[in-house]
């Protein structure tokens, strides 16, 4: 048995009800017939899972890059960031006023 098996839903809702009681993790370890390592790698997962839910900042890209509306024709584009004010294809447009064209 070199792996335990993944903790079930059954055993992760007995397992924080037992933390609301204020029961100590080897408490609870004994009383689930688990690891004292499973009981509490399975509590660090769910408070991250809780932490995700709370702030959900925290799985969108840096702000750097986001939807910005292009300069040049007003729509929306992926912009790589604060200097990027252009979609592609008004980056390829040459907007120099000596172009000839
Ligand atoms: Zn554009």
């Amino acid at each position: 048995m070199s792996h335990p098996r993944p903790i079930t839903a059954d055993e992760s809702a007995s397992i924080l009800s037992m933390v609301d009681a204020g029961m100590t993790l080897r408490q609870i370890a004994a009383t689930v017939r688990r690891g004292y390592g499973t009981v509490s790698g399975h509590l660090r997962e769910l408070r991250e899972q809780a932490a995700d839910e709370a702030d959900p900042c925290r799985l969108k890209p840096p702000a750097a890059a986001r939807d910005r509306q292009c300069l040049g024709c007003g729509k929306t584009f992926a912009s790589q960031g604060p200097h990027n004010r252009q979609c592609v294809k008004c980056r390829g447009r040459d907007v120099s006023p000596y172009a000839i064209g």
